[in-house]
């Protein structure tokens, strides 16, 4: 393998696929480190019924090798393997996979955020089946139900609110007696008629064989066990951005997600970032597409002006 790309992308979720076929098309050749994981969270989930182009709704598999194949339409290359480590201070970057030692003149970072979950094994089991961490790509499943939230920060109450919108009842569940979220948001929330809170407590199990049917409870105060009925739970505390392999080499921010500017800049001229990777708010497959459609740009622009100036 040409060990001096021009671009290379790390991640092969719809932010890096997007960014490869944007930058195949301009003629950067570029290689995506796939990762380990490869298509990204939405192999994780089955119907995706709100990425445009899709009338009847995708399953996310399906969605993520299509997409995979445009890419590949244009000539974009693929290694398997998770990145283990970088150095930015070289130019050009390095980069270094499981059993590679690779060189880019440019890098677009596209390797996302994976949810939180509890840790429970009776939560795994029911992924997909009543438990998800995603009220905006989930919701709608739980139209006219009773649902649970677990979580009081920002991102929980965010939740909370769409989900009333659209549920008979969303029941929090919190492990303190107060919230963490910003005061607007709590007001937002409380003001809801639909939305009750459960305080002092943490979720023990997730009910149901097949699809779940409740939660088992604790209260943390006095340790009394409970039970509630639900149609739906859905875990928000909080995402873990994939940024382990970048840290002292790239600047991040209080939460681990990249710090950007000017939508994909890095501190470091060249360096791009894309999706989940860099973005805490919006989190969804169109976006991260959207977002890969732009660092390709940014990194087509960055690639001709260093070229003109040497
Ligand atoms: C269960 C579930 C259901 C969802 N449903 C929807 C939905 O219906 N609609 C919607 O719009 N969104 C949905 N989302 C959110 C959506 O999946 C994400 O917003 C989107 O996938 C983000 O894309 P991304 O490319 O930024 O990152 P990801 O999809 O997270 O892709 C990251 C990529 O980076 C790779 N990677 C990570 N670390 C490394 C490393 N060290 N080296 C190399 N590669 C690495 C991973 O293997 C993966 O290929 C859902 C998410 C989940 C979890």
């Amino acid at each position: 393998m040409d060990k001096v790309k021009k671009l290379i992308i790390i991640g092969s979720g719809p932010a890096g696929l997007t960014a490869a076929i944007y930058a195949s098309r301009g003629s950067l050749s570029p290689l995506v480190i796939a990762g380990r994981e490869a298509g990204g969270q939405l192999m994780l989930t089955t119907d995706v019924d709100d990425f445009p182009g899709f009338p009847e709704g995708i399953q996310g598999p399906e969605l993520m090798q299509r997409i995979r194949k445009q890419a590949e339409r244009f000539n974009t290359r693929f290694v398997s393997e998770d990145v283990i480590s970088v150095d930015l201070k070289k130019r050009p970057f390095e980069i270094k996979t499981e059993t590679h030692i690779l060189f880019s003149e440019a890098l677009i970072i596209a390797t996302g955020a994976s949810a939180r979950w509890l840790g429970l094994e009776s939560e795994t089991k029911l992924r997909g089946k009543g438990v998800s961490a995603c009220a905006v790509c989930d919701g709608f499943f739980f139209r006219g139900k009773v649902v649970a939230v677990v979580g009081g920060g920002d991102t929980a109450m965010r939740e909370v609110s769409y989900l009333s919108k659209l549920c008979k009842k969303v029941i929090v569940i919190h492990r303190k007696d107060k919230l963490r979220a910003q005061s607007a948001l709590q007001e937002l929330v409380k003001s809801k008629s639909n939305v009750e809170f459960i305080w002092n407590s943490t979720v023990e199990e997730v009910l149901g064989q097949e699809k779940i049917t409740g939660v088992k409870l604790k209260n943390t105060q006095t340790g009394k066990i409970s039970q509630i009925l639900l149609d739906g739970l859905f875990v928000a505390i909080g995402h873990k951005p994939n940024t382990d392999f970048l840290k002292g080499q790239l600047e991040l921010d209080a939460e681990d997600y990249i710090k950007v500017s000017d939508e994909t800049k890095t501190k470091i001229p060249g360096v791009f970032a894309a999706g989940d990777v860099a973005d805490q708010r919006y989190r969804q497959a169109v976006s991260a597409a959207g977002a890969g459609c732009k660092a390709a740009f940014d990194a087509e622009e960055y690639l001709e002006n260093a070229r003109v100036n040497t």
